[in-house]
């Protein structure tokens, strides 16, 4: 680490960002007396990926964290960002292996050879005894995409395994589907830098302001220069408290939403005919199905007043320049990847993608969303974006690796699929990368019993999350500030971390972990790898040629850059910040129209189960909670999880409310407000145990993306007697408590204001 950060100046923190903006507080002039560190980095968590300096102390200590002028974020920081720097040195930390002797064992300290011996050992035994597809892969999107690469090689060339796949499944698929569908690439179509010169912006299913708080700042510059917005969501999210139009849609109603608005654009003759001649294909089809959501229907199905369909049709189908963005709100659905499909059919049908100000983008929610889907670890994909099931896909890679296309493993299964085949014992061992399915999966009861029928689970992590808790071996990681590497932030763009720290402890960085695992295996040679840095450059070349094409990149490129937008197929490539100016990718260069019909949500409401649950995020915590629930302020923030309920159910402020689902309850206090739709309620689903919002959630799964439809089930609220207290987090055996954590079950406070919504007190 010596020589890898005295490569960075020794100067006062922040001093340098805040001449730039021609300041000098009085906090940075004391700190200029001091002698620190700062690294360059980009924060751990959402798919904004802010540039951030870590602050290193003279003994190596990461020790705080400065805003960092990148273009990205240009010098701001969420709730999130500012404490991310608390988890390298938090008591709470995974210092060394663990492993547990038999089920009914309790974890306890191990060696790394002991620890890493018995992985190796299970592996050959389950695979030896039950075939090589027995043993599945879990991996991450908030990994950097070198480690996201390595364990998809990992699993095809180490462990000749069918089944690897990742959390983004969660969480982005429908988008990347649906672009797939209609561009023939996944990737946002423009740099954020675009909303400064649009018109109209239209949010879908996207709490911005919670869940990607920094990409407010390019929503303010919009409208500072005059852009309308438009937010489509069955709450009014902070973002939508600001917007000219909100559309509080029914949970489960955006596609008709969508057709409808089409309809009325159609309708008044505000498509682009040109552009569709030119540029498109299947414009007949689409218009088609449109004509038959007339306001009437659409807004009957969606329950809102027709008016407001009539109106974002006018406001987006007048302007001249209109972005449209989604995240999970539309995409979280059995309906996810036509919910999508249904924006960006309104996009084409206007032309409004290809240049300056006009465009289309999805919102990724973890910090390499984009890229950990690019690399190799989702089920049915190899390196540089290409089709497992692709023959000259399959044989360039197979070439590129060293072995026969025979030995490459097909497609697997998706990430829900594959814990609901342990059931079966068609996967009887699993290794895990930074995810926490206890938390994150739906219908988490069935989830918890699937884990139950493993033969052998190991988990690597820096927290013992509470899937990690009942592993048989635990293999301390680094965190982001210990391990560097690359990722793509929502935009397309490839930036680098860098390493600020040695791991703590006897933890290792994941490539170390995986290297030493092979190496047992008698697979070593082809994963050798000494730095993240090797990993990337093989990386490169397995990408090139590829839809996502990294090899024009370096780590040098990306340092004097501040970032690359991919493709970059070529060293001296400048990058492609905006795509399809020119052309889609499809061969004859023009995109698709898909046709949608609305279906209504997988469990509709019923008179015993007659009111809508969506869950999400919150702008303190982050997914699974197993970083966030563990940092003071966070926990102060918002300690423990809350319902959303209108006043028209009959609750009080801070009530017990019992929610109740067809596959488990949770006793909540209620959170009363006149910003979420009477016949829907709300949970943030970051706590664990008895309150895990999935508990109550459906595991039906989109067919084509997998993805899960967390954004609607069929519930009933009735008044409980006692709110349920959300667990700490687990530790090691022999750790202290960890006291901020605590303040999950302790902390008496309603719910309010400072959770992020404004409260109706009546
Ligand atoms: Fe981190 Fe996202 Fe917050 Fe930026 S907006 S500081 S990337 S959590």
């Amino acid at each position: 680490m010596g020589s890898e950060l005295s490569s960075f100046p020794v100067i006062a923190p922040g001093i340098s960002d805040f001449r730039q903006a021609e300041a000098s507080p009085e906090g940075d002039r004391r700190a200029e007396a001091s002698e620190i560190s700062l690294v360059p980095t980009h924060c751990c968590y959402c798919g904004v990926q802010c540039g951030m300096y870590l602050k290193v102390a003279g003994d190596g200590r990461v020790a705080g964290v400065e805003p960092r002028n990148h273009d990205i974020n240009k010098g701001k920081l969420c709730p999130k960002g500012v404490t991310a720097y608390q988890q390298v040195n938090h008591p709470d930390r995974l210092l060394y292996p663990l492993v547990r002797d038999g089920r009914g064992g309790e974890l306890r300290r191990a060696t790394w050879d002991e620890a890493l011996d018995r992985v190796a050992s299970e592996i050959l035994r389950i695979q030896t005894e039950h075939g090589r597809d027995a043993f599945g892969v879990y991996s991450g999107s908030s990994l950097v995409t070198e480690t996201t690469y390595l364990m998809g090689k990992f699993a095809r060339v180490g462990l000749k395994t069918k089944h690897i796949d990742y959390n983004g499944r969660l969480c982005m698929v429908s988008a990347a589907a649906a672009n797939k569908k209609a561009f023939g690439i996944d990737r946002a179509a423009n740099p954020w830098q675009d909303m400064l010169s649009t018109q109209v912006m239209l949010f879908a299913g996207a709490n911005v302001a919670e869940c990607f708080p920094v990409m407010s700042h390019y929503v303010w510059g919009a409208r500072d220069r005059g852009a309308k917005l438009i937010v489509v969501d069955p709450r009014e999210t902070p973002l939508a408290r600001t917007a000219d139009l909100h559309v509080p849609v029914r949970p489960g109603t955006d596609a008709a939403f969508f057709n409808g608005v089409l309809h009325v654009v159609a309708r008044e003759g505000w498509i682009d005919d040109v552009f569709i001649a030119e540029r498109t294909v299947g414009w007949e089809d689409v218009l088609a199905v449109a004509r038959t959501y007339d306001p009437a229907r659409a807004a009957e199905i969606c329950g809102i007043d027709p008016d407001l369909i009539e109106r974002t049709a006018r406001m987006w189908g007048t302007a001249e320049r209109a972005m449209a963005f989604h995240a999970r709100g539309i995409e979280h659905q059995a309906l996810g990847v036509e919910n999508a499909l249904t924006i960006i059919n309104l996009v084409l049908a206007t032309g409004q993608i290809g240049s300056e100000g006009k465009g289309y983008g999805t919102i990724t929610g973890q910090g390499n969303g984009q890229g950990g889907r690019e690399h190799g670890q989702k089920a049915d994909q190899l390196p540089g974006a290409r089709d497992i099931e692709n023959a000259e896909h399959r044989r360039f890679i197979s070439d590129f690796w060293g072995i026969e296309e025979t030995e490459l493993p097909h497609a697997g299964v998706s990430a829900v699929e594959l814990v609901h085949l342990m059931e079966t014992g068609e996967i009887r061992g699993f290794l895990a990368l930074c995810n926490n399915p206890f938390v994150s999966m739906p219908n988490a009861s069935r989830i918890q019993a699937c884990y139950e029928q493993l033969e052998f689970h190991v988990q690597v992590d820096f927290f013992l999350s509470e899937t990690a808790a009942r592993a048989d071996v635990v293999l301390p990681c680094g965190t982001w500030a210990e391990e560097g590497g690359t990722t793509t932030n929502a935009e397309g763009r490839v930036t680098l971390r860098h390493k600020a720290a040695e791991p703590l402890g006897e933890a290792r960085p994941d490539w170390w972990i995986i290297g030493r695992i092979a190496d047992r295996l008698g697979v070593g040679d082809k994963f050798s790898f000494g730095s993240v840095e090797s990993i990337f450059e093989e990386l490169r070349g397995a990408s090139k040629g590829g839809l996502a094409d990294y090899s024009g990149i370096t780590y040098q490129r990306l340092e004097e850059s501040g970032g690359l937008f991919w493709p970059v197929p070529r060293e001296d490539h400048p990058g492609t910040p905006r795509l399809f100016e020119e052309r889609f990718e499809f061969p004859d260069g023009r995109a698709r129209f898909n046709a949608v019909e609305w279906h209504p949500p997988t469990e509709p409401v019923d008179a015993e189960y007659p009111v809508r649950l969506t869950t999400g995020r919150t702008v303190a915590h982050f997914l699974s909670g197993n970083q966030t629930r563990r940092i003071g302020t966070l926990v102060e923030q918002t300690p423990r999880p809350w319902v959303e309920v209108h006043p028209s159910l009959g609750f009080a402020p801070g009530d017990p409310v019992r929610v109740v689902s067809r596959r488990g309850e949770i006793t909540l206090p209620a959170l009363v407000t006149d910003t979420i739709r009477e016949d829907t309620v709300f949970i943030p689903y970051h706590w664990a145990g008895a309150t895990a919002a999935n508990l109550m959630t459906v595991d039906a799964l989109h067919p084509v993306s997998k993805i899960p439809e967390y954004k609607v089930c069929a519930c009933r609220v009735e008044r409980g007697t006692e709110i349920t207290p959300s667990p700490p987090p687990p530790n090691p055996p022999g750790s202290p408590a960890n006291e901020a954590a605590a303040l999950a079950t302790t902390d008496l406070r309603q719910p309010s204001a400072p959770q992020g919504r404004g409260t109706s007190e009546t």
